[in-house]
Parts: structure tokens; C-alpha cells; sequence
């Protein structure tokens, strides 16, 4: 599944309803599916207000569902990359703090999903890949 959206907050949503979507194949535990949703927001909320801030560009939205139900998702973006990659995964680390950011978001990603890696270059752009194995349905 691929989809691209403007980077704009609105399209926030549409990208929890899109992958929820996308996974409810799987009927997956309420648990995971907002596990997944709250990973996916906080990634694309990234891409819009750090890797574009006030410019126009697109995000572009990855889903495929290995065997053993593993689900993978990227969020990637063109715009302004990421200088420290390491620095900027640290819990507490933001550059919005004016904005009243809370320097959370990768964490969050990082504890709600099995696996996260973010792939930067300055200039270039963002990827941010995570994988999870959902639960069986009880
Ligand atoms: P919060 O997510 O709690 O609102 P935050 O967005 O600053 O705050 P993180 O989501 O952990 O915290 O991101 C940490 C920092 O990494 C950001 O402040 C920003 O500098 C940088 N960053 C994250 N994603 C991107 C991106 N897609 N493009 C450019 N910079 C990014
Ligand atoms: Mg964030």
C-alpha cells in the first residue's frame, strides 16, 4: 500500500484512517491497531511541522503486511532532513521547544513499535521505517 498526501495537519488523520484501514485484514487487537496509529501520527506529524515546516511538499505513506503478521510502515518526506539522527532520537531531544514540543515523538515510536530506524540527509529529506508483529486476536 502507497499513498501520498500534502503536508498538511489536516491530513494527520486521514493517515491513522488510512493505516487502520490497511490493516484491519489482519483484525488486529485494539491494542495493536492504536499502537500502530499513534507510531504512524506521530511520524507523519514530524514530517509536516520539522521536515517541511512552513513549505509545501508531500508525505508519502508505505504499508505492507509480511507473513507471521508482521506489518511494516514508512513515512517519508523531502524536505529539510535530520543533521543528528542519534541526537534527535534521544526522549526529551527537540528543536520546536517554542512550538511547546516535547521532544517525544521518536520515543513514543520507539516503545509502541518492535523496530524504528530513520534514515536522514540534510537537504534531502526523511524516512522513518517500523515494524511490529501483531498479536493474535484473543
Ligand atoms: P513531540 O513529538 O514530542 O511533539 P518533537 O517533534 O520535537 O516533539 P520528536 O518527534 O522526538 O520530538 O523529534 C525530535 C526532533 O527530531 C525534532 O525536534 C526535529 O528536530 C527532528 N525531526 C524529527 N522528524 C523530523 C523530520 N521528518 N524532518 C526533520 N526533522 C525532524
Ligand atoms: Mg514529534
Amino acid at each position: 500500500m502507497k499513498i501520498q498526501f500534502p503536508a498538511l495537519s489536516q491530513n494527520e488523520m486521514l493517515s491513522r484512517m488510512v493505516v487502520s484501514g490497511f490493516l484491519a485484514q489482519l483484525n488486529p487487537t485494539v491494542e495493536d491497531i492504536s499502537d500502530i496509529k499513534t507510531a504512524v501520527s506521530e511520524a507523519v506529524t514530524n514530517a509536516i511541522v520539522h521536515g517541511y515546516k512552513d513549505k509545501s511538499g508531500s508525505v508519502i505513506l508505505e504499508g505492507r503486511i509480511y507473513k507471521d503478521r508482521i506489518v511494516y510502515i514508512s513515512i517519508k518526506d523531502r524536505g529539510c532532513g535530520i543533521e543528528d539522527v542519534e541526537k534527535a532520537r534521544e526522549p526529551l531531544f527537540t528543536t520546536g521547544a517554542d512550538e511547546e514540543r516535547a521532544g517525544l515523538g521518536f520515543s513514543i515510536m520507539e516503545s509502541f513499535m518492535d523496530k524504528l530506524s530513520v534514515k536522514s540527509a540534510t537537504g534531502k529529506g526523511t524516512t522513518v521505517t517500523m515494524v511490529k508483529r501483531l498479536k493474535e486476536k484473543g
